[in-house]
């Protein structure tokens, strides 16, 4: 009984359009100590959300009572476009690949939905059964090495033998006992390509990722300004980063998924930052609807457009840049001072005296006073 309803909520699954299901008993895991140790140190940054609900991460128990299962199903969002490490251009953005088309979140909800009303009806069960898509208190990708679909590589990314590591993930968390896959052998041997490559030592140590540094929480989750000192490593990245994940060899011949939801929307891949700094308010909300780039608001993909102009070093972008200088969001003004300073900083010597005759934020007044120090 309970294998052939295994076998056929996996196939369910793939047929939703999946690339891979498996399947853990819930449990204490050694992970979740590992991940107190990580909060310990705050590598979570300002994502305070991840220190809260520490029963509820710790054991999936606490959240769903009842639970016994764990249905990790993941999904391959790849497609057939270059990688960031090999265009490089940098009079364009770069946008992580996992954001180019629509929101995963409701993509994947959506399947796991169906997959738990299937679940539901041919079991007789499962009502208090939980669907989560990086959205509640789960060690996703805890769960889905134990249920076999991948392990978890230096740079903290699921990666599957096969798949490579662009990868999606959610489960179905359900009180119904499965039959129950064996976790995925680890394969990264002694490679450390992905901490060689990051471009703010991100990664810490093989396994151990520090938010603060990362580039992924920096353009995204982060909504203060960029630091300074990861300004120029941030490149031309202005919504997540991909590095450590291009560089990563079991990316080298990745398949493509099948799902167009995550095909690139017109002018995401490589975007023009031009297009990107002009936006307003009410373009950016038409542009970034059911997108998750919306996440970063207006003013912060702004900030991080700014900061790729200022990489780009183009003197194209001046009057653009000029114009965001009197921008109504401070964190766009202060990193505009930093792209015209990067640009053309002893030109704009005046203008940036003049800013000082302007009420300005706290923030923008300390960025001019330091453009000042080093124009
Ligand atoms: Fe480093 Fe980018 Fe990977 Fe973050 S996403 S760890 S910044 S390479
Ligand atoms: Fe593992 Fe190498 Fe991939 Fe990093 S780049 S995740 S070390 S295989």
């Amino acid at each position: 009984m309970q294998r052939d309803l295994t076998n056929s909520i996996k196939e369910k699954a793939y047929n939703l359009g999946f690339s891979l299901v498996g399947i853990s008993p819930v449990g204490d895991y050694p992970e979740s100590q590992h991940y107190k140790k990580w909060l310990n140190k705050g590598y979570e940054a300002s994502m305070d959300y991840m220190s809260k609900n520490e029963e509820k991460r710790q054991d999936v128990r606490n959240l769903v009572p009842g639970a016994r299962s764990v249905i990790s199903c993941a999904i391959n969002y790849n497609t057939n476009y270059p990688y960031s490490t090999s265009v490089q251009n940098p009079k364009k953005g770069w946008i992580a690949r996992y954001a180019w088309g629509d929101d995963y979140h409701f993509v994947l909800k959506e399947k796991l939905n169906e997959l738990k009303v299937y679940l539901s009806e041919n079991s007789g069960g499962g009502e208090d059964d939980r669907v989560y898509v990086d959205t509640g208190p789960v060690l996703e990708r805890m769960y889905a090495k134990y249920s076999g679909i991948g392990w978890i590589g230096k740079n903290t990314c699921l990666i599957n033998q096969e798949i490579g590591s662009w990868l999606l993930i959610g489960e179905l968390i359900t009180t119904i006992e499965l039959e129950y896959d064996t976790q995925a052998a680890e394969r990264c041997g002694t490679c450390t390509k992905c901490i060689d490559s990051c471009p703010t030592d991100a990664i810490t140590s093989p396994y151990v990722l520090d938010s603060s540094k990362c580039i992924s929480f920096l353009t995204i989750e982060n909504k203060a300004g960029i630091p300074r000192e990861y300004r120029e490593p941030t490149g031309n990245n202005i919504f997540g980063c991909d590095i450590c994940q291009d560089v990563c060899p079991w990316n080298g011949e990745s398949e493509t998924g099948t799902e167009k939801a995550f095909l690139p929307r017109e002018g995401l891949f490589e975007p023009e930052l031009k297009t990107l700094a002009g936006l307003d308010q009410q373009q950016f909300s038409q542009l970034f609807k059911n997108s998750p780039i919306k996440r970063s608001k207006r003013r912060g993909l702004l900030r991080n457009v700014l900061v790729a102009i200022g990489n780009s070093g183009d003197d194209s972008y001046e009057n653009q840049v000029l114009e965001l200088l009197g921008d109504e969001e401070p964190l766009v003004r202060k990193h505009a001072v930093w792209a015209l300073y990067k640009i053309n900083g002893v030109k704009y010597t005046d203008i940036f005296k003049n800013m000082f005759n302007v009420e300005h934020d706290e923030e923008v007044l300390e960025e001019i006073k330091l453009v000042l120090k080093m124009v």
